[in-house]
């Protein structure tokens, strides 16, 4: 298998959606997954209370475990809380656990509450664990954790699903996004856009696919992930698609949007 070229600089790339079932999860694990495949060292910042990419990248996130939520606090390093992945070496989780709930509204009344995560994700504990890419998966919402993730964050990789109402409320989120830009983030910008749960034999997902292409050109990857059985049972058994089944088309697609992600750099990002 050969390998991607290691960005020149460390890429984190906050992955949003305030719509829940996007494939925000699914996506940032197996991205980082399949670019720990290729040999790029990745970590996953769970930063939704549900802590699903915990789950699905095996991590433990009972109560008391250091998680991003200490992190958030400044009681604990990003690297202390880190945990690397059973299934890769070049793949580290800071897990979410169920105390994040609280922490949406803790944070409010918190000093320097926007910008957090950003003081925990500073290049020496990036450079600490080593690692090339972050990928942080926000919870289904525009509140001050998803802020936390744009203002720690250079680019934001939105994933849309091939169905009704794909379009629907990404105004909401580009116009945050824009805000983040003006106030918190000049750095910020829609990097990337990944079309997921294709399904080939809906004429709607053609539309939809045709549809955010013409309205976001360059920004979307050519590959679009299928909609596939084995994508969602994979995190039942703690596994990304690529432990689960690696031959499979979910794993190949992922691997593919990966190695665009990888190619085209942070330069094809457009400042919305
Ligand atoms: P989000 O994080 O945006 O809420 P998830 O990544 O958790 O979305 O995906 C929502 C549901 O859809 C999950 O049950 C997941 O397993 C499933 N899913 C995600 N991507 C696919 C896919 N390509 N094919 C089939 N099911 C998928
Ligand atoms: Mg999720």
């Amino acid at each position: 298998s050969y390998r991607l070229p290691r960005p020149d600089h460390r890429r984190v790339l906050t992955v949003a959606n305030q719509k829940g079932g996007v494939g925000k999860t699914t996506s940032a694990v197996n991205l980082a997954a399949a670019l720990a495949v290729h040999g790029l060292k990745t970590l996953v910042v769970d930063l939704d209370p549900q802590g699903n990419a915990s789950t699905a990248l095996n991590v433990e996130h009972r109560s008391g475990t250091p998680s991003v939520y200490e992190v958030l606090l400044g009681e604990v390093t990003l690297a202390d809380a880190a945990a690397v992945s059973e299934q890769s070496p070049n793949l580290y989780c800071v897990p979410a656990t169920i105390d994040l709930a609280g922490a949406e509204i803790e944070l409010v009344s918190m000093a320097s509450r926007e910008t957090r995560l950003k003081e925990a994700l500073t290049s020496e504990a990036i450079d600490q664990l080593g690692v090339d890419y972050v990928f942080i998966d926000c919870p289904p919402s525009l509140g001050l954790l998803t802020v936390n993730a744009m203002v720690a964050a250079q680019e934001v990789l939105i994933p849309i699903q091939c169905e009704y109402y794909a379009l629907e409320g990404l105004g909401q989120l580009l116009s945050n996004i824009e805000l983040v830009q003006q106030h918190l983030n000049r750095e910020l910008t829609v990097s990337t856009i990944l079309l997921t749960m294709y399904d080939g034999r809906t004429k709607l997902a053609d539309q939809v696919t045709q549809e955010v292409r013409n309205h976001f050109g360059e920004v979307v990857l050519k590959t679009v992930i299928p909609r596939s059985v084995k994508v969602s049972e994979a995190p039942g058994y703690g596994q990304t698609i690529l432990a689960y089944d690696p031959g499979s088309r979910g794993a190949l697609s992922y691997l593919d949007a990966a190695r665009e992600i990888a190619e085209r750099g942070v330069k094809n990002g457009e400042k919305q």
